[in-house]
């Protein structure tokens, strides 16, 4: 995946104004976006699982606690011992290793990782906040928040006066489609990456 940069952006669109979606595919997003997840540590802040990048790839995995891990290999042993042609794969979608000559599930489960305004400002750039209002989310904590809570839109900087945020429902509000990520990063083509039917930026 390859990004413009923003003003490269508009330069490129001449009097036409940016797409959320086009935001979300610069530079500058995706600087940002390191930035908040650096700073958090790859973690989702609500449920605080830990992800590690894929090397070469946009992607994020977990790991399974070692102490789980071990008694999950321990079963496969014994399973595999009583019944040599048990169906394993189900679960080594994620990926499998060879230890004792059998097959096991990898200790690497793919993990979405997105990154969560707390609130909006109508026709501020994605990238232009305090990095304080925005976290790392998992995209199932990420669902639940835009379930949950209510993220406010203000009509400006000043932060006066705001709507609800209504919630894309193709998405339920997270911006992104997991089953396009290969597509243009996953953003959901329902509201441009936005999470919202009500919000317009206008570049
Ligand atoms: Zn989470
Ligand atoms: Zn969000
Ligand atoms: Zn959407």
């Amino acid at each position: 995946m390859s990004f413009i940069s923003y003003q490269g952006l508009l330069k490129k669109l001449g009097d036409a104004k940016p797409s959320y979606k086009e935001l979300l595919l610069t530079v500058e997003w995706r600087a940002f976006r390191e930035r908040i997840i650096d700073r958090d540590n790859i973690t989702c802040q609500k449920c605080k699982i830990k992800a590690y990048p894929s090397s070469g790839t946009d992607r994020y995995y977990t790991k399974m606690d070692p102490n789980e891990y071990e008694q999950l290999l321990k079963e496969r042993t014994e399973e595999i011992k009583k019944n040599p042609f048990i169906d394993l794969l189900p679960e080594m979608e994620g990926g499998f290793h060879i230890k004792n000559n059998l097959p096991y599930p990898a200790n690497e489960i793919d993990v979405e990782i997105h990154v969560h305004h707390t609130y909006y400002v109508l026709n501020n750039l994605p990238w232009e906040y305090d990095t304080g209002s925005l976290i790392t989310v998992c995209s199932d904590c990420h669902k639940a928040i835009h379930k949950n809570e209510i993220i406010y839109v203000y009509r400006d900087k000043q932060l006066s006066s705001s709507v609800k945020l209504i919630s894309c429902t193709k998405c339920e509000g997270t911006g992104y489609l997991p089953a396009y990520d290969y597509f243009e990063n996953g953003i959901c083509f329902a509201c441009g990456g936005s999470g919202s039917l009500n919000l317009e930026i206008n570049g």
